[in-house]
């Protein structure tokens, strides 16, 4: 306990802009919990508009300086923050764990993902080039060049309350923009630890502006209709990101949005069943199933249907729920008492319609917010959680009979941020991932995330691509310069 309250205590509950800690103008603040046990972990400032526009003030100001320093310099901010990162990976994982419940091995899983971001920034960043062509006709040349796209508001999930940032922040710093940063009320605390450790690699004040606060949508509308806003990068769910895309058609700002999924896991006959179950349980269970890259639907071969869902069943049940500091924990809790009633619904509405219940089904008595793994199978197709994102630790199988219906199932639903596919021929595996429409797909794989990898989804799970090569384009414009004939 004593390790809990040093971390919470080291971590500074104010806002930060211009380089400076300070309380919210009107002194307010909101509490953080713990989803494990329902307890305060602490206070944190509690932003109102005026202090998102202090922090929008700093970021523009700061702005044309700093898309003038040498990219190498940014680069190697970007670089000693991974250092710090991975030198502190015990405390922040155990920062993750108390805010936001995912068991600690998983959390310092997230501390690994999260720097690598850092490092792939810094390398990104002093690879930004131009061009010197000359056109078809002969006539003149064409030079092109890079510049950072401006200011940006980022906003950032509770899921991921660390990797969301270092997604955002990576490839904005590399880029050579400044930034306003609000995190998920639920999970501040890791992102003002993220801006501590970011002063401590040497980010000049006034690039990173975090604004915390329990009432984002009159802040970020505000800063999203402020003209010196250039740029939002939002991850979260659909229906906000669908409202402030809305929003942000007003100053026409750069966007890219990463927002829900409802991931189909198909199982083909010919798959090897040892590895499409370690890989169900990697793709349904990480985070608790709170990931936006969770299998959602099970589709499965009818002649290995059973046998599947009789070894997944088997292997969920097997596995410890409980708070996530506690050893050998693999399941944590949801991340608050609405997440657990919404996972309760969804199993009801299908058990009504006929899915039988393999393996759990019900919630876990208090404190804290926990929810069984659970395998149904059986799943009609009017089923709700085949429809919507289940977020939580529940697999729901149905049976196909041909590859055709196989990618007609996994094809019919307005996502497409990822989607797994098991089978041993070659042939099937390509044409299968041809014809689904996902941004992602972990070919007999249960994990895609990877910071050297275009991260993102197609229809209503998104616009852009965080990570890999493209991931810095995002915060780039490009300039066109028509030059006479040498
Ligand atoms: P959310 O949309 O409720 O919140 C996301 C962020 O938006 C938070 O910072 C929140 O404070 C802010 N917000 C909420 N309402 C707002 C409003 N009206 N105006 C402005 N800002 C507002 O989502 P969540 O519950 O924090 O996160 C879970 C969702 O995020 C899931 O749907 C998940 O799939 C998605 N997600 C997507 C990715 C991805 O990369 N595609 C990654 C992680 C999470």
């Amino acid at each position: 306990m004593s390790n809990e309250s040093a971390v919470v205590g080291h971590v500074r509950p104010e806002l930060f802009i211009g380089g400076k800690w300070q309380a919210a103008r009107t002194d307010a603040t909101f509490p953080v919990t713990d989803p494990a046990t329902g307890r305060v972990l602490c206070e944190v400032a509690d932003a109102g508009v005026e202090d998102g526009l202090a922090a929008l003030d700093a970021a523009a100001a700061s702005q044309s300086w700093w898309a003038a320093r040498p990219p190498r310099e940014r680069g190697e901010i970007l670089r000693s923050a991974y250092e710090l990162l991975l030198e502190r990976i015990d405390d922040l994982a155990l920062l993750v764990t108390l805010e936001m419940g995912k068991p600690l091995a998983e959390a310092r899983d997230e501390v690994f993902y999260a720097a690598e971001f850092f490092r792939w920034f810094a390398e990104e960043g002093v690879r930004v080039d131009g061009g010197y062509a000359v056109p078809p006709s002969g006539n003149g040349r064409i030079l092109t060049l890079r510049h950072p796209v401006g200011p940006c508001l980022l906003v950032t999930p509770w899921n991921f309350p660390l990797a969301m940032g270092t997604r955002k922040i990576g490839p904005a710093v590399a880029a050579g923009c400044t930034m306003v940063v609000k995190p998920a009320e639920q999970t501040p605390l890791s992102m003002l630890a993220l801006a501590d450790l970011l002063t401590e690699a040497g980010l000049p004040d006034g690039v990173l502006n975090v604004v915390t606060t329990s009432k984002p949508a009159d802040l970020v509308r505000t800063l999203i209709r402020d003209p010196r806003t250039r740029k939002l990068s939002f991850t979260g769910s659909t229906s906000v990101g669908k409202l402030l895309l809305e929003q942000s058609a007003e100053q026409v700002l750069r966007v890219s949005l990463e927002l829900g999924g409802n991931a189909p896991f198909l199982v083909f006959d010919d798959a090897d069943l040892d590895a499409a179950v370690d890989g169900a349980i990697k793709a349904k269970l990480r985070n608790t199933g709170e990931s936006c890259t969770a299998a959602n639907r099970f589709h499965v071969h009818r002649s290995v249907a059973e046998e599947f869902s009789r070894r997944l069943a088997d292997r969920l049940s097997g596995l410890r729920i409980g708070r996530g500091t506690e050893p050998d924990v693999a399941i944590g809790p949801l991340i608050n008492q609405a997440a657990v009633t919404k996972v309760s619904e969804l199993v009801q509405d299908a058990t009504t319609r006929g899915a039988v219940v393999l393996t759990g089904g019900a919630a876990v008595d208090g404190p804290g917010h926990f929810y069984q793994p659970t395998v149904l199978t059986g799943v009609p197709p009017q089923a709700r959680l085949l429809h919507e994102e289940i977020f939580g630790p529940v697999a729901a199988i149905t049976v196909f009979d041909t590859e055709a219906e196989a990618i007609a199932m996994a094809n019919d639903t307005p996502y497409g941020l990822a989607a797994y596919v098991y089978t041993r021929d070659l042939a099937r595996a390509l044409r299968v991932c041809e014809r689904l429409d996902s941004g992602m797909i972990g070919l007999n794989q249960g994990l895609v995330s990877n910071p050297a990898a275009p991260f993102g989804g197609t229809k209503h799970s998104g616009l852009g691509r965080e990570g890999g090569r493209v991931g810095i384009e995002e915060f780039l414009e490009t300039k066109y310069v028509a030059v006479a004939q040498p």
